[in-house]
This record gives structure tokens, sequence and C-alpha cells, in this order.
């Protein structure tokens, strides 16, 4: 068995550490006799389980006591109809940032339920920057805030929190959660899918503030209802018990791995290198303003698009997988997640150096 290095940006590569933990658990968890996915959700092996998962999440995030954690499911892609369904009861106004794709879709989700103040839209640099707070048009009398702070798909994020006052922000934060630390005080709702940086696919992670919990929309589903899960613990269905697990085994190589100051400090050594080869050549670019470059999503072009097909066959050759870009933006993209050690990208610039060397 070899592992190859997987630049995919979700379902993403998971730390080796917890996937054999996994692999040696998976028959048997701590003497139970049965795997994990067998268990009851409601029995005492998995409540400790999730229990500790959640209160791993909180020591890493510093998550404040005001807040619950949810572990819910249906992806990033159905909080963006529960933020609206649970924070427009009272006022119908909320303000959105267009930055890329996903905040996008996010307001198209939203204006089926609330009236969408676009307080910036940066399509037309082709997503390559992110607003100044200085440059928003907030409305100041929303019911919320809600931004994208890395842009999955063009690899541009935000380097500041937005300040909103006293409306709440709200934040996809799917592919950066975890990353470093974020303050989670100043936000409303921090939400995120699992499957890029926190575990596998089919868990979705909402941190909520208690005072946006229980205003509901009338005929809001019981299942999109904050209240509902905050009440019952994450538990009033069967949750993803695997993927839960499996997330708080990541927490735990994180707290292994000194915590998200030292992800931080390694993940900006991952960016920083990849983004000075890409620079350092003629023949790789990326459109993105230096200022506002994702940590995370690193989408780079060649200097002749005829070579893509050329580039990833002979990265795929040399183990270094999933880098084709997402299909709306094209060239390639390598996410650099958490999971991706620094000898990874190493092995991608070595490769990207001796690729344009044949070929440039
Ligand atoms: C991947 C992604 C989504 C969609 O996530 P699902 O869990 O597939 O619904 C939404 N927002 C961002 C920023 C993403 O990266």
């Amino acid at each position: 068995m070899s592992r190859v290095f997987n630049f995919s940006a979700g379902p993403a590569a998971l730390p080796e550490a917890v996937l054999k933990r996994a692999g040696e658990e998976l028959l048997d968890w701590h003497g139970a006799g049965m795997s994990v996915m067998e268990m009851s959700h409601r029995g005492k092996e998995f409540m400790s389980i999730a229990a500790q998962a959640e209160a791993d999440l909180r020591e890493l995030l510093a998550v404040p006591d005001n807040y619950k954690v949810l572990f819910l499911q249906g992806g990033a892609s159905s909080q963006f109809g529960m933020v609206p369904m649970n924070l427009t009861r009272d006022n119908k106004k909320v303000d959105y940032l267009i930055t890329g794709s996903w905040s996008k879709k996010a307001v198209a989700e939203a204006k089926r339920y609330a009236e969408v103040n676009l307080a910036a839209d940066t399509s037309d640099s082709k997503f390559t920057i992110a607003p100044g707070q200085d440059e928003l048009k907030l409305s100041g009398d929303a019911a919320y805030v809600h931004y994208t702070p890395n842009e999955t798909i063009h690899g541009v994020e935000f380097p500041y929190v937005l300040e909103t006052g006293d409306v709440p922000l709200v934040a996809d934060f799917s592919s950066t959660i975890l990353s470093r630390p974020i303050d989670v005080s100043k936000y409303g709702i921090i939400y995120a899918g699992a499957q890029k940086n926190i575990g596998p696919a089919g868990l979705t992670i909402v941190i909520v503030r208690d005072d946006l919990i229980g205003n509901a929309s009338d005929g809001t589903p019981t299942m999109f209802n904050y209240a509902t899960h905050a009440k019952s613990g994450s538990m009033y269905n069967t949750p993803p018990t695997y993927s839960w697990y499996l997330a708080g085994l990541v927490f735990k190589w994180l707290k292994e791995k000194g915590g998200l100051s030292a992800m931080a400090e390694i993940n900006q050594r991952k960016a920083q290198a990849l983004y000075a080869a890409i620079d350092g050549s003629d023949f790789y670019a990326n459109p993105v303003d230096p200022s506002c470059r994702s940590w995370m999503n690193v989408p780079f072009t060649l200097a002749d698009a005829e070579l893509d097909t050329k580039f990833l066959e002979g990265a795929s050759a040399a183990g270094l997988k999933t880098l084709k870009g997402h299909r709306s933006v094209g060239g390639m993209r390598a996410s650099i997640y958490n999971a991706m050690s620094e000898e990874g990208v190493q092995a991608l610039i070595d490769y990207m150096a001796e690729f344009e060397r044949v070929n440039g």
C-alpha cells in the first residue's frame, strides 16, 4: 500500500494517523466488541465519543460558553437555507457579500426567505479580491450579515474579520475552519461542512450563539430548526455517528500537533512556499490579489492551457492527485488543508519546477 499526496478540495485528505487509528478500532472500539458504526447513538459508548469530540473542538477553537456546537447533516448547503429560516422571523432584511461561487449560492437560497441586500459583489473582478471593510454597503439594521471567509473555488480569502456592530455575523467557514485560531465571539454563527478540513463527508458543524436559537420562522421544518438540535445535543434523530467519531479523532490529532496556533504556522508556511513558486515563475500564475490569497485552496494556471492534461497526467504518475481546477475556473487547484503535509507541498513544488524545465 502506498499513500498519495491528495490535493482534493473535498472530500479531502485526512491525517494518516487518524485513518490508522480508525482502522485499528474499526471492528472493536475500546472493547465494545463492535464498530462505532454499529453503536446506538444513545448508548454510553457513543455518548462518550460525542461528548469528547465536542469538548476537544471547543478547546481547539476556544468556543465561549454562550455558544452551542451542533453536529448536523445536510452539508454547508443546507445552512444556506437554515440560516435565513432561523434568523429572519422578525426582520427580513439581510446583508450578503458575494465573493465567489459559494457565497453566490448562499445568496440564491437566502432570497427564498429574505430580502437580500448585496453589501459587496466582486464578480466584476472575477472573484480575485476580497472587499475591504470600508467598501461594504452594510444596511446597519439587517437581521444578520453573511459572508464566506474563504472561497474554496476561487482561492480568495478575507484577511480580516468583518465589523458589523450589533448585527450578527454569519460565516461559511467550510474550507478554512481549524486552519488557524478564530475569535468565535465575533460571530453569531459559524458553519462548515466537515469534508474539507474537519473529517469525512456527512457531518456539518454549526457553532451558534445562544440568543440566535429559538427564533425560527413559522413553518420551519423541525429538522431545520437550530432549537431542535440545541435542545437534544444534536441527537433529535440519528446523527452521522461515524463522521462525528472520525472528526473527534481529527480534533485529538490537532491537539497533539499543538493546536490551531501551531497549525496556523504550518499552513502559512505551506501557502507561502507554493505561492512563491507560482510567483517566481512566468510559466505559472495565480490571479488572486496577494493581499487575500487563500491559505487552503491555491488555484493556478499554466502559461499554455494545452499543457494542462500533460501536467495532470505527470502529476498523477508522481503520486500528486486531484489537482484539476474546478470546472468553472479551469487550470489547477491545490487544496492544502491541515492534513496536507509540508512534504506534500514541497513534492508539488518540485514537480512544478521540473515540468516547467521540460515544457516551459
Ligand atoms: C464545499 C463548500 C460548500 C458546500 O458544502 P456541502 O457540504 O457540499 O454542502 C459550501 N461552502 C463552501 C465555502 C464550501 O467550500
